[in-house]
């Protein structure tokens, strides 16, 4: 097992006009900590900037000349992450029309793989077209073939038209339940052979798995359907968007090879502190005890400026300035204590994982993990049927 699971958690860089630590609330302390402990696997969001206040205006001055990886380089010369940049499809879920054109960005693989560069990606995913739950049949089989068109788009891009471009692509995947999944995928490898790219190196990244996140079995059906496409024609390694918590160790006991998350901010935004073992207790129910057993810097940091002094800063406004552990502070940096906390207890399961020397140990752990918990106990038994 060893250090074969790696997790992105997802980080919002371009909160606001440039540099990296300027701006962003939350983010900007997020950030702070990220770089200082070097991360080294970063997934990034092709389009967070619009979420943020980036007019057209920030959005060139971030860019010109210089990748975001340059700009974290200013930050730590030695700092070297590696960047996963997704597609931003995800985005097109709600709205048909993502509207870019401020930005002088067309929603086209061609156009989306430019702005990855941009960003200075490692990785980068085919631009999708998720499929919402309710769609009829027949749109839902239009935007799959749309989305495998893009796959083959990018392999295109990256192998023909860049060919020094140096990324790594992941061909994203998805469908609603295992039978659309087997049908996508099938008809994927089927391109691939055909147009010659089969032999090339790419990744499967499997998206659209979001609103389906607690259906545990059903996930299971998908994850597995196209792993059993896969296996009939190469090994590839296999990403999993936006999914985490509880039933992260069961995805890697079926052979996913990494995920990305951003649960421990979404968690710190609702006072949410993760525990060992996944799970979450609310932020005013933890007390002392509950910082020095986990004993992360984190956790000490809050100790010693006196956990209900904590509580209290969170109630306060935003923009109020504190005393707290011998600094001026405000209450985001409360909550992004708590956010690096709980991607702290989730690197050290991670890690726990890895650390496991057989799939014997590994299946024994998850027993155990699953203990005490219905659904867990039932993604056991579907465990061994696979
Ligand atoms: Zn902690």
């Amino acid at each position: 097992m060893k250090g074969r699971i790696k997790f992105f958690p997802i980080v919002n860089f371009i909160t606001g006009s440039p540099g990296i630590l300027r701006n962003g609330g939350i983010w900007r302390w997020i950030k702070v900590e990220i770089i200082k402990k070097r991360i080294p696997n970063i997934m990034m969001q092709a389009l967070h900037f619009v979420d943020f206040n980036v007019t057209s205006n920030i959005f060139n001055k971030w860019f010109e000349g210089r990748t975001l990886k340059d700009w974290i380089r200013e930050v730590d010369k030695n700092y070297t992450p590696k960047f996963f940049v997704d597609s931003g499809g995800f985005k097109h879920l709600h709205n048909k029309e993502y509207d870019l054109s401020d930005y002088n960005i067309k929603p086209t693989q061609e156009d989306i793989f430019m702005l990855q560069l941009r960003y200075g990606a490692d990785f980068v995913a085919s631009l999708d077209y998720p499929i919402p739950p309710n769609l009829n049949y027949k749109e839902a089989r239009k935007r799959m073939e749309l989305s495998i068109k893009n796959c083959l788009k990018l392999m295109e891009l990256v192998y023909d038209k860049y060919s020094n471009c140096n990324v790594f692509p992941y061909l994203v995947v998805h469908g609603r339940n295992g039978y659309e999944a087997k049908y996508y995928t099938q008809n994927l490898f089927k391109n691939l052979e055909e147009y010659g790219y089969l032999d090339k190196p790419f990744g499967i990244a499997i998206g659209s798995l979001v609103p389906i996140k607690n259906h545990y079995e059903l996930l299971f059906e998908i994850i597995c359907s196209i792993k059993n496409v896969i296996e009939q024609y190469k090994k590839v390694n296999v990403h999993v968007f936006g999914i985490s918590g509880y039933i992260i160790p069961f995805l890697i006991y079926l052979g996913i090879d990494s995920f990305d998350s951003n649960t421990y901010v979404q968690a710190a935004q609702n006072l949410r502190y993760i525990m060992e073992e996944n799970y979450q207790k609310n932020f005013y129910a933890i007390d002392e005890k509950d910082l020095e057993r986990c004993g992360c810097e984190y956790c000490l940091y809050l100790l010693n400026g006196g956990i209900e002094n904590a509580k209290k800063i969170l109630k306060s406004r935003g923009y109020l300035r504190h005393e707290f552990n011998g600094e001026r502070i405000n209450k985001s940096k409360i909550y992004s204590c708590i956010a690096m906390h709980n991607l702290e207890v989730q690197i050290r399961l991670i890690n726990k994982l890895n650390g496991m020397k057989s799939k014997e140990e590994f299946l024994n752990w998850l027993i155990n993990y699953s203990k005490g918990r219905y659904s867990g106990l039932k993604l056991i038994s579907k465990l061994s049927d696979n």
